[in-house]
């Protein structure tokens, strides 16, 4: 979407941009190299929701290339709806990051997944498999039919199984919100044959995995949480193959679900700082973890194997006292920001889940999800032993290998 760099592009310049580049690297510099060349630093933020044409012979070629293709028109953008320079640069940094040909980014990690939903619908393929648990908004939307999708819900030994003709979508989310449940990306893509698997990689990021190498098709994020990571913009994006995001484009273009230009810019700001972010975070998280393994108030703890910075755990006692008893820590939903939150799913994030289907994918009334910023370890432990309560009897000895999944 940016302006061509004609003059400017240098072979330097191309090389920079081609190369391979570490994650690290990538963070920083995607969907900034025609910067500097640009005279830039900091990535303009265009506000426009219009473009002036003196050519509408021109917009009217343009126009339907989008219809039939859905493909990122070449120049000058046409209206805010069909695409933002500023949004483009997340875009085009977050499918670097998860190794994709391309990103589509929306309002809402909601509008990202019924954008998905809409698509493949729009296919004739209106039947979706999926794995419990999900984020409860996702499992709601599935189970509601609010699109007019069917699913069959069954875990992942049974996908084969589940698929139909008019299957469209297979969804699974790893590490899953809230029981941090992992599954097995590439068994799990075997299975699905030539349905598209789209993974929900809002916990893990694409620091800790890229589903795509794994044989996702589709990687949906809630922008929302690590990719913002400072709880001040949501967002969602969908980081896929350039055959379905001309596709989402073009739902997106039709159903209005965009993002704002303001929001593209905090998002791809937040990316700089990503890998620096989950890396640090997840090793207070991993502490954390160890810590109430062994604390005889605490009954069963969830990390991932594959690390992170969200913890789960189920109390022995009372876990809204928990959440009444934090200082330091935010009880709020909600996750992957700077600072610290903890929230009970039973009554928050999944209370929108039937209570008989939310026990049945492990997410029990006891249990808390905690997502742990940047915060010094000794101080987020000092407000969590004063949150837990009273210990009970002499200390556990039991080992962490025995209750960590
Ligand atoms: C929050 C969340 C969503 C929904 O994203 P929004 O940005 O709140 O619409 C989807 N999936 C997961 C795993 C989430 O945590």
């Amino acid at each position: 979407m940016d302006t061509p760099l004609d003059s400017a592009s240098t072979p330097a310049y191309d090389d920079v941009r081609t190369a391979p580049r570490a994650l690290a690297t990538e963070a920083v510099h995607a969907g900034r190299d025609d910067l500097a060349r640009q005279g830039l630093h900091a990535p303009p933020i265009d506000l426009s929701t219009t473009y002036p044409s003196y050519d509408s012979r021109a917009e009217a070629a343009r126009i339907d290339a989008f219809a039939t293709d859905g493909a990122e028109l070449d120049g000058t953008p046409v209206y805010g709806r069909l695409g933002n320079p500023t949004v483009a640069r997340f875009e085009t940094a977050l499918a670097r990051l998860e190794g994709t040909e391309a990103a589509v980014a929306f309002a809402s990690g909601m509008a990202a997944l019924s954008a998905v939903l809409l698509v493949r619908s729009a296919a004739g393929l209106r039947h979706v498999v999926a794995v419990r648990p999900l984020y409860g908004c996702s499992d709601h939307l599935l189970t509601a039919g609010l699109l007019g999708t069917e699913v069959t819900w069954t875990d992942p030994a049974g996908i084969a199984d589940a698929l139909r003709p008019d299957t469209g979508l297979v969804m699974v989310e790893t590490p899953a919100n809230p029981t941090l449940a992992e599954v097995d990306l590439r068994a799990v893509a075997h299975a699905c044959g030539s349905v598209p698997l789209l993974v929900d990689n809002t916990f893990a990021t694409p620091v800790l995995q890229r589903p795509a190498e794994q044989g996702a098709r589709l990687v949906l994020h809630s922008a929302t949480k690590y990719l913002g990571g400072h709880g001040d913009v949501m967002a969602g994006v969908v980081a896929c193959d350039e055959e379905l995001a001309a596709r989402l484009r073009q739902v997106r273009f039709a159903t209005g679900g965009v993002l704002h230009p303001l929001a593209g810019y905090l998002l791809l700001r937040g990316l700089s700082t990503l890998p620096v972010r989950v890396r640090a975070a997840s090793a207070t998280a991993a502490e954390l973890a160890a810590r109430l393994a062994d604390d005889p108030r605490v009954a069963r703890v969830h990390y991932p194997s594959i690390g992170g910075a969200m913890v789960s755990f189920e109390v022995h006692g009372d876990p809204h006292a928990v959440i009444g008893g934090v200082g330091l820590i935010t009880p709020a939903v909600s996750l992957g920001s700077v600072d610290t939150l903890i929230q009970h799913p039973a009554s928050i994030s999944h209370r929108i889940v039937d209570a008989d289907d939310r026990r049945g994918a492990g997410v029990g009334d006891r249990l808390l999800r905690m997502s742990v910023g940047l915060e010094d370890v000794e101080d987020l432990w000092a407000d969590l032993d004063r949150a837990l309560g009273e210990r009970p009897g002499p200390p556990s000895v039991r080992g962490l290998h025995e209750v960590m999944s």
